[in-house]
């Protein structure tokens, strides 16, 4: 393994993945060096949701994409934890319908985009059209190459109309993977979870890991940011993630709209 990478590569750059390292807890020793920080993200999550959702100017979105038994899951269920859900929605992407596949790629993602004073989650995204489109060879290499720009337009529309965009890659080992599937394949309760065709997406790995690869240098734009989250271990993904969201609501500078006027004057009567 190379230097320690930073999270967020510099737009521009080429991203080589096996100079990240998956197994990294940024210096944390384990769990709970970790615990009280993921607590206090969240808590701080809490209330900025609800500051998002009070102002209504702006909503975030948060892609998140993996390889099978990546986390997405457990990334939701985990970092939104106790944010009011109401203000959240989350929206997972499978293989498209018919109707879907009558129209552009882009046209089933964009009825999810979040509306203001939201968060919305993509569990999969637009990324799976250069993604497991292009290593399946579900469509000819011109239409998914032309796809990069066409994100990169996409989500600086979303962008300019008040949308912020953070995306994630869980990077987990292959033997890591191996781990989670075998304990989907042991616990009777997780079995529901393995399906054997994960095991032929399993075998094209490095396939996989060029056109993630591609996704994350191409579309690493300074509007909509990649950042590659080391997965193997679950609280350090959760910590970095939340952090991420923390972080960039922060930055919105959120206030609560203004009250309506003489409100010091209102007698509520008996
Ligand atoms: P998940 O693994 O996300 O929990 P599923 O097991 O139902 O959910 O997997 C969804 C499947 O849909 C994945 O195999 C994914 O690659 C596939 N998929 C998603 N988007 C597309 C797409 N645009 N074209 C083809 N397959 C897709």
């Amino acid at each position: 393994m190379n230097k320690k990478q930073p999270l967020r590569p510099k737009p521009g750059n080429v991203v080589h993945l096996e100079d990240y390292d998956p197994g990294d807890t940024g210096g944390y020793a384990d769990k709970d060096a970790a615990r009280e920080l993921l607590k206090d993200n969240r808590d701080r999550m809490r209330e900025l949701q609800e500051v998002l959702w009070a102002e209504h100017k702006h909503a975030l979105l948060i892609v998140l994409q993996a390889m099978d038994a990546g986390g997405k899951d457990g990334t939701i269920r985990h970092v939104m934890h106790g944010v009011n859900p109401q203000g959240v929605q989350v929206s997972g992407f499978k293989v498209p319908t018919s109707e879907e596949l009558d129209h552009d790629f882009l046209w089933r993602i964009h009825q999810h985009t979040p509306p203001r004073g939201m968060i919305g989650i993509f569990n999969r995204s637009h990324y799976e059209d250069v993604l497991v489109v292009r290593v399946e060879k579900l469509v000819p290499e011109p239409v998914w190459q032309a796809r990069y720009e066409h994100i990169n337009a996409f989500e600086r529309l979303l962008t300019d109309a008040g949308v912020t965009i953070l995306k994630f890659y869980l990077h987990i080992s292959r033997d890591e993977q191996k781990e989670r599937f075998q304990a989907r394949l042991d616990d009777p309760t997780k079995n529901w979870k393995f399906a054997k065709g994960d095991l032929t997406v399993r075998a094209k790995w490095g396939q996989y890991m060029a056109a993630y690869e591609d996704a994350l240098t191409r579309c690493n734009t300074e509007w909509a940011p990649w950042y590659i989250v080391p997965a193997n271990k679950k609280w350090y993904r959760n910590l970095v993630i939340s952090s991420r969201i923390v972080e960039t609501l922060e930055k919105l500078n959120l206030r609560y709209p203004d009250p309506e006027p003489d409100l010091d004057q209102v007698v509520i009567p008996d």
